[in-house]
């Protein structure tokens, strides 16, 4: 059983799960880039990683902050690792890097540094659950259905604060890259 087969999970609700069922191409496009990573040498793959990086940053607003992972998440201790590697040829980029692998990053955390442009942002599994107990200094998410102003609240998806962000989008806030936050909770949507 998955835990997008528990009732009252967070991977339950999942949002991606949604957007594939709208827009086919979006699995399809997903497994391309990890075929590519599988089919790639480490050199070549960070290589090319860098190149579309770059290009984007030339191209959008506010790229210098990059998200891993707007769907999945981290497949591997050696994809870790290479995320670790472009955020160190990247310094001037903060990376933000939402994960439920906990067993990965505390094995990583535990020998190795992270830079401080790589937010680790470890999810909670369950809607309303406290978050992750992890003594290793990585910073938390947690999912609720009601808002507790006693907690660090996203702005976004509590659609409180400023007028982006009551529509629902970030505009000027970046808690989740930030590794001075803590815990961050999102409303469930
Ligand atoms: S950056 Fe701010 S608004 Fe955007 S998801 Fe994170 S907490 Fe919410």
């Amino acid at each position: 059983m998955q835990l997008k087969d528990i009732d009252n999970s967070i991977c339950n609700k999942c949002y991606s799960d949604a957007i594939e069922k709208r827009y086919t191409n979006a699995e399809k496009s997903w497994n391309n880039n990890y075929q590519l990573y599988i089919n790639s040498n480490n050199e070549q793959w960070i290589t090319n990683f860098l190149v579309l990086l770059d290009s984007a940053v030339k191209k959008t607003k506010n790229s210098n902050y990059f998200r891993w992972f707007p769907s999945g998440d981290l497949p591997s201790m050696d994809f870790l690792e290479k995320i670790v590697t472009i955020a160190n040829k990247r310094p001037n980029i903060s990376f933000w890097m939402p994960t439920k692998q906990i067993d990965i990053v505390s094995e990583y955390v535990a020998f190795n540094k992270v830079p401080n442009n790589l937010t680790i942002r470890v999810s909670s599994y369950m809607i309303n659950q406290k978050p992750p107990n992890l003594a290793l200094g990585l910073t938390t998410s947690t999912v609720s259905e009601k808002i507790d102003t006693n907690k660090i609240n996203c702005p976004a998806t509590f659609k409180i604060g400023s007028e982006e962000n009551i529509n629902g989008k970030c505009g000027s806030c970046k808690m989740c890259w930030s590794n001075k936050v803590p815990n961050i909770d999102y409303k469930l949507h």
